[in-house]
């Protein structure tokens, strides 16, 4: 009589929860919010996140010691992140490949905060084609001292003016101090058009109502004025993803909102990784659940 076949041994199954360690560690030390708390939030916005910051190469402001101690900006990584952490190659000026983060699940965005992330930073291409643009961002930064109401009707105006050439726009709040008005495209034109672009109408926005905004990268010509971030649209620039966490005083987060809301807002950093439930609640509704969405090309200019 022969023997049964010895059974296969079975490999352990994957964690479907990434182990975060130190979840004690206090990261906000002005609002006592832990790194527990932060991975928390993570997980739990992961479904209404990955749309947009998930398979686009990103970038990552980690700071392993909380947000008042040492921060990087971290574009590379040779392959510490481990398996939810995923690459991909990038050719730099010299031609060879760099390889760049990307995430498409909720244990790759815990992943980095478990090495420390904050921030997560994102490309405006995907990773299937990383010089096609799937966004045009205009990153509107007011200079000190200006209200926020002045930055919501310069978000406005941006609209309107892209409106004007077919784009559709969602604004974004960063949980900073500005607002991201946002274009989604259906990746085709490549980095040297798209910035070309964003260039063009900054500089036409400036030109016609040279008070209120700027395009010039020089500080000393901001003051009172809000500056037209163009720059986020060029190859390997990034903008913060929406929904990502800052390392700012009480872990504000960075919210798509409606252009409707926007009118009514006083601050841009409005929510914070407290928030989690009313954000899931408000990515679910009718006027929010198209955010960031449109079949649209670049328009010539
Ligand atoms: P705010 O509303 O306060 O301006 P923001 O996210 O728009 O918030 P900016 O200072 O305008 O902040 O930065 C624009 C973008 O520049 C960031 O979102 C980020 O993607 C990128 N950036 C920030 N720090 C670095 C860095 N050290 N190296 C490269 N890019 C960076
Ligand atoms: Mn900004
Ligand atoms: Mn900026």
């Amino acid at each position: 009589v022969e023997k049964p076949a010895p059974v296969a041994k079975l490999e352990a199954p994957e964690p479907s929860v990434v182990r975060v360690t130190n979840r004690e560690r206090v990261i906000f030390p002005e609002s006592a919010i832990t790194k527990g708390q932060l991975a928390d939030y993570y997980q739990a916005v992961s479904g209404i996140m990955l749309p947009w910051c998930g398979s686009r190469p990103i970038s990552l402001v980690r700071c392993p010691q909380g947000r008042g101690k040492k921060c990087f900006f971290q574009k590379h990584d040779a392959g510490s992140f481990g398996d939810h952490v995923h690459h991909v190659g990038i050719a730099e000026k010299d031609g060879h490949d760099e390889p760049y983060l990307f995430v498409d699940d909720a244990e790759g965005l815990v992943t980095c905060v478990q090495m420390g992330t904050i921030e997560f930073h994102g490309w405006g291409a995907r990773i299937e084609d990383v010089e096609k643009a799937d966004r045009l961002v205009f990153d509107l930064d007011p200079d000190e001292g200006l209200d926020f109401k002045d930055v919501i009707s310069a978000a406005l105006h941006v609209r309107d003016v892209l409106a004007q050439m077919g784009l559709e726009t969602f604004p974004m709040v960063t949980g900073g101090k500005g607002v991201h008005v946002i274009a989604p495209l259906t990746p085709k034109a490549e980095w040297p058009a798209v910035k070309d672009f964003a260039h063009r109408l900054a500089i036409v926005l400036a030109q016609s109502e040279p008070d209120r905004f700027t395009a010039a990268l020089a500080k000393a010509k901001r003051t009172g004025r809000i500056f037209i971030d163009y720059l986020r649209n060029q190859r390997g620039a990034t903008a913060v993803m929406p929904y990502s966490a800052r390392a700012r005083e009480g872990a504000p987060v960075a919210v798509p909102i409606t252009w409707k809301e926007l009118g009514k807002l006083d601050r841009a950093s409005g929510w914070h990784i407290g928030d989690a439930g009313a954000l899931l609640k408000r990515a679910a509704s009718k006027d929010l659940v198209g955010w960031g969405r449109a079949d649209q090309i670049l328009p010539d200019l």
